[in-house]
């Protein structure tokens, strides 16, 4: 479904992804583990354009990414993408945060929007939240409304960057739990994450990132019970 190659991107002579060859599979779980500054965020940023590749190709679902630069949402309507900040419309009930993407993007009429967004914020826990505001929910629900927004627009991967960091701790749980969901559901995911637990139960395969480059990868068992990089290794008995 993803299919990155040889991809390498620079901020000035920062040279922050430095060659990164990457395929999600269909179905596939990936979650991407590093250091700070490693590269992840940008990494999955230039999967959706919100960075521009400096070398490299990323095919989406069999399409260059980069010919669609001048249709971005072209790019980006099969991608639903998570951020560690929710970015709710703060002035718009939680069913319209779901809903106008859809209007706009998707050209689906109001009705059918509002019942695939009612679904989906069903699927996430919040069914009974629908015309409460932002700002009275919880961290973790407007999380969970972000993911619901995201799979309202039927894509065909989810981007997550550290979706659960920004949380209080007692309100990291709910949010993995729907992404754990949707991972049993068959969802494409690629995931930033710092959630050790997490990645090991849930991921297919975990990546680990450090200096612009890929430096291992397999599954959570040979990445994260047995790395074989003096990198990794360093890593994650920081992290552990
Ligand atoms: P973290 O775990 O802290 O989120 P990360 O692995 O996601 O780190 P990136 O956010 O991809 O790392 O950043 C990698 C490097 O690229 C950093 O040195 C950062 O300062 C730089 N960088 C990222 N975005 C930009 C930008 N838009 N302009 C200039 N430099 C940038
Ligand atoms: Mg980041």
């Amino acid at each position: 479904l993803v299919e990155i190659t040889g991809l390498r991107k620079s901020f000035g002579d920062n040279h922050v992804l430095q060659g990164i060859d990457l395929t999600v599979e269909q179905g596939e779980v990936v979650c991407v583990i590093g250091p700070s500054g490693s590269g992840k965020s940008t990494l999955l940023r230039c999967v959706n354009l919100l960075e521009y590749p400096n070398d490299g190709l990323v095919m989406v679902r069999g399409e260059n990414i980069a010919d669609l630069n001048n249709n971005l949402d072209e790019a980006r309507r099969h991608i639903g993408m998570v951020f560690q900040q929710f970015n709710l419309f703060p002035h718009l009930p939680v069913l319209d945060n779901c809903t106008i993407a859809q209007m706009t993007v998707l050209r689906r009429e109001r009705p059918e929007a509002e019942r695939v967004a009612r679904v989906n914020l069903e699927r996430v826990g919040l069914g009974a939240k629908v015309t409460a505001y932002p700002a009275h929910l919880s961290g973790g629900q407007q999380q969970r409304v972000a993911i619901a927004r995201a799979l309202s627009m039927s894509p065909a991967l989810m981007l997550f960057d550290e979706p659960t960091s920004a949380l209080d701790p007692e309100l990291v749980g709910e949010v993995l739990a729907v992404m754990r969901t949707l991972a049993e559901e068959g969802m494409t995911m690629l995931i930033v994450t710092h959630e050790m637990a997490f990645a090991r139960e849930v991921a297919d395969r975990v990546v680990f990132m450090d200096g612009g480059v890929i430096v291992e990868q397999g599954s959570p068992h040979e990445v994260i019970s047995n790395p074989q990089q003096e990198r990794t290794k360093t890593f994650l008995k920081r992290v552990l």
